[in-house]
């Protein structure tokens, strides 16, 4: 299938292991472990003289489906399917850093990720540096000798800031780090390989599984890196042993496997779904996404506006140029005051209240009262999140329907 196009080959994989009778979706191999007839058998699956299944937190046909449908989205080596975004995050990263290692990122974050950072490797010697993300002269100050990769975002959330990743990538070449992205808001919409990432990380949650049914994250690696100097000399025995698969191979052996972040195989026959439509959604995702936002600026009851599909967003050049023209569902609204955005939040009628991204439905969000309550007024505001912020994943209804709730929930402000 490889000289078909995503669309094609999201839907029909890779083709292979095709048999007359064979079932029209992946099987859901709803079990914990796996027989084998003879003790022979087994002992050379664990020995790998064969290949074979043993354990479902290690491996399961379903769960393998997935990782080779994943692997197709952004033309990796190879991929691992994990039970999060934030597990695929922390096992990724995790496969790289030790105590006194950095990292270094930018400053608009996904809430979770950065806690993690903050709450837990901080804990463990590892040390985050936080960038402006637009800003390739802070990049390259904040790289040190104990640098081991750097690691973005694709668009903020709520700031929906749009780092340029041929910027970032550039700068983790001349360092000889890797470039790890965030992909969850823009999966399909980025030629991450032809930006020159090197490793790719997804909650498959939100526009992956497009229908809000699953939690799951996944770790694609293009293969463009090779951790094969000093710098990275704990990765010599995987170098050795799997040549362009040592990254996979490290962090699937020292780290998914000893946290324990498995795919539940129902989970993973979900989430395989959503990946074959995924193509068509985020085209009506972005065409939905900028009718909206173009309707929102043009009214006078909302302050601000921030999609980069706009021409008003300040990196909106970089976005056009990096997404192929589609931005994506996200886009933040503010309407002055609290009382305002509860006004209008409360005023929906088929939009949905709640904290989520990526959905088939769209989803509205008071960031300020929800997600950042925990932070003071002037840290919130530091990231963004006024007042009077709305934060909006558009959904993939009809556009016309959606012009007339946001006009409809307007009213109420
Ligand atoms: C949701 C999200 C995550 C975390 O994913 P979970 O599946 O909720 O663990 C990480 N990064 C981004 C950008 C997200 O939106």
């Amino acid at each position: 299938m490889k000289n078909k196009r995503l669309a094609t080959q999201q839907i029909h994989g890779k083709m292979e292991n095709r048999t007359q009778e064979g079932p029209c979706t992946a099987p859901i191999f709803q079990a914990s472990s796996f027989e084998s007839a003879r003790a022979e058998d087994l002992a050379d699956i664990f020995q790998k003289r064969k290949f074979g299944y043993i354990y479902s937190r290690i491996q399961n046909p379903t769960i393998a489906h997935f990782e080779e449908r994943l692997q197709i989205l952004d033309g990796g080596i190879g991929a691992i399917a994990l039970s999060s975004g934030m597990a695929a995050i922390s096992t990724a990263l995790l496969a790289i850093l030790k105590q006194g290692d950095e990292l270094v990122t930018g400053n608009s974050l996904f809430g979770g990720t950065y806690s993690l950072f903050t709450h837990l490797f901080s804990r463990f010697g590892i040390q985050v540096t936080y960038v402006e993300p637009t800003d390739a002269q802070a990049l390259k100050a904040a790289i040190s000798p104990k640098t081991k990769a750097l690691y973005v975002e694709t668009i903020g959330n709520p700031k929906i800031d749009v780092p340029d990743i041929a910027v970032w990538s550039a700068v983790a070449k001349e360092a000889g780090l890797p470039l790890i992205v965030d992909n969850t808001v823009a999966p399909g919409l980025l030629d991450a390989k032809g930006l020159g990432v090197d490793i790719l990380v997804y909650s498959t949650s939100k526009y992956i599984n497009g229908n809000g049914n699953a939690i799951g994250g996944a770790i694609v690696d293009l293969g463009t890196f090779r951790f094969a100097s000093e710098h990275f000399e704990e990765f010599k025995p995987y170098t050795q042993k799997f040549g362009p698969l040592a990254f996979l191979a490290k962090a699937r052996k020292e780290v998914f496997m000893n946290l324990g972040g498995c795919l539940a195989p129902q989970n993973a026959f979900l989430q395989a779904i959503g990946l074959e439509t995924l193509e068509m959604r985020m085209k009506q995702h972005s065409h939905n996404a900028l009718a909206v936002a173009q309707f929102l600026e043009s009214s006078d009851k909302v302050k601000a506006v921030r999609y980069p599909g706009l021409a008003s967003h300040p990196q909106y050049s970089v976005a056009q140029k990096q997404f192929a023209g589609q931005c994506s569902g996200l886009l933040t609204l503010d309407v002055g005051t609290q009382e305002k955005a509860f006004a209008a939040i409360n005023a929906r009628s088929f939009t949905r209240n709640l904290s989520n991204i990526g959905d088939a439905k769209t989803l509205l969000l008071h960031p300020a009262s929800t997600i950042y309550a925990d932070y003071d007024e002037e840290t919130r505001l530091l990231m963004g999140v006024t007042p009077g912020l709305i934060r909006v994943s558009i959904g993939i209804e009809n556009t016309q329907d959606l012009l007339e709730e946001f006009e409809s929930i307007l009213k109420a402000v």
